[in-house]
């Protein structure tokens, strides 16, 4: 960028400067949204409220939870702006996330304003617990698909695990949302051991018997209350070992670099699909393309990173430019990876449910 830069520019420009190992390089302001790296991002995580109804023991402190003040919270315009902003740089998918996405007053009007961007692929994770209710507008507001998250289906245990709600509204928002066209259904089941590692195979049966795709999720360390440790997590490697043991797995071919999370298998009977997000053991940062927008407004390069940058002052006082600046900024100083595994990494302030997983 050789020109002056506008005011608006000026204003995204007031950020933070860049860390290495960005410094010192110049950020392209034309293409793709790309980090230092060459990873070029195409998804973009949107949480569109902190608040939750539920508090899972691995997310949300029991009691005490703050919340951000509703001031400080993104309107529906200014999500949908920087949906459509970074549409402009090249991402082709996005997920609405919390918190609790559906417990968002209006969430119907938001995902219909995302979708209106004109996205390949507009999807929505949700506890389940107002999804049967709401499942037929949002799939009329043009919602693509859901992952509902169900940790456990033994009634007790799920109530032990979310401390709030039962499980059979969430299993019966599955089908209601089966109903409404919001398929593929996929389930979020974090794996932890101790808890509920005894159900892995039970979950790859309800994988098999209902033809959701169950995703496995080890569990990181975003937990509010700080009980993760190693220990805690189940290796991928093992859980898959021990479905296989029951029913052979076989890895399905993404085809070229996949950047989703999850390493897909499907049962070499043909009866189904699961999916291991194993972000702890075996971390797939070296194809990430993801972004994440808080619901307070912070762009965020990585779930693990506390180096965020708002794009606050830029929806409110600058241009699409700036908004555009900030987005590009925040993904050029992403680190190579998330650093679980370095002796010094330290967990980030933000717990998953406030960052938007
Ligand atoms: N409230 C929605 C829900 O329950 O799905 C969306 C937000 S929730 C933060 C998004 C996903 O993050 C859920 O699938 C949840 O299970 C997962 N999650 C939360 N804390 C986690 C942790 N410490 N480790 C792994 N996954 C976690």
């Amino acid at each position: 960028m050789t020109d002056e830069p506008t005011p608006a520019v000026k204003v995204a420009l007031r950020l933070k400067p860049a860390v290495a190992p960005a410094a010192g390089r110049e950020m392209p302001v034309t293409g793709p949204l790309v980090d230092v790296f060459g990873r070029v991002h195409t998804d973009l995580r949107l949480s569109v409220t902190d608040r939750c109804n539920l508090r899972c023991t691995y997310c949300l402190a029991e009691e005490g939870v703050v919340f951000r003040p509703r001031s400080e919270i993104l309107s529906f315009e200014e999500i949908a702006r920087v949906a459509a902003v970074a549409k402009s740089l090249g991402v082709t998918s996005v997920r609405l996330t919390g918190g609790e996405p559906l417990i968002r007053k209006g969430i119907v009007d938001l995902v219909a304003q995302v979708v209106d961007v004109g996205f390949e692929d507009v999807a929505l994770t949700t506890n389940g617990t107002e999804l049967t209710r709401l499942a037929p507008a949002l799939a009329a507001a043009g919602l693509t698909r859901v992952n509902v998250s169900c940790d456990s289906l033994r009634p007790g245990r799920y109530a032990q695990i979310r401390r709030r709600g039962t499980l059979a509204p969430v299993l019966a928002s599955m089908d209601a949302a089966e109903a409404a066209g919001l398929t593929p259904l996929k389930v979020n089941v974090v794996v932890i051991k101790g808890v509920n590692d005894d159900e892995v195979v039970d979950f790859a049966a309800f994988a098999r018997d209902t033809g959701r795709i169950v995703r496995f999720i080890e569990f990181m360390p975003l937990d509010a209350e700080g009980a993760w440790d190693r220990d805690t997590v189940l290796a991928t490697a093992d859980l898959l070992a021990t479905i296989s043991a029951r029913w052979p797995l076989v890895a399905v071919d993404p085809g070229g670099v996949d950047p989703a999370p999850a390493e897909r298998y499907r049962f070499a009977d043909g009866r189904g699909e699961i999916g291991v997000v194993a972000s702890v053991t075996r971390p797939f940062c070296g194809t990430c393309n993801r972004l994440r927008l808080t619901a307070d407004g912070a762009v965020r390069n990585c779930l693990f990173s506390d180096d965020e940058l708002s794009v606050k002052e830029a929806l409110r006082e600058g241009d699409d430019e700036a908004v555009a600046l900030v987005l590009r900024r925040a993904v050029w100083r992403k680190l190579p990876g998330h650093g679980i595994n370095d002796p010094d990494f330290l967990r980030p302030a933000r717990s998953m449910s406030m960052i938007g997983g």
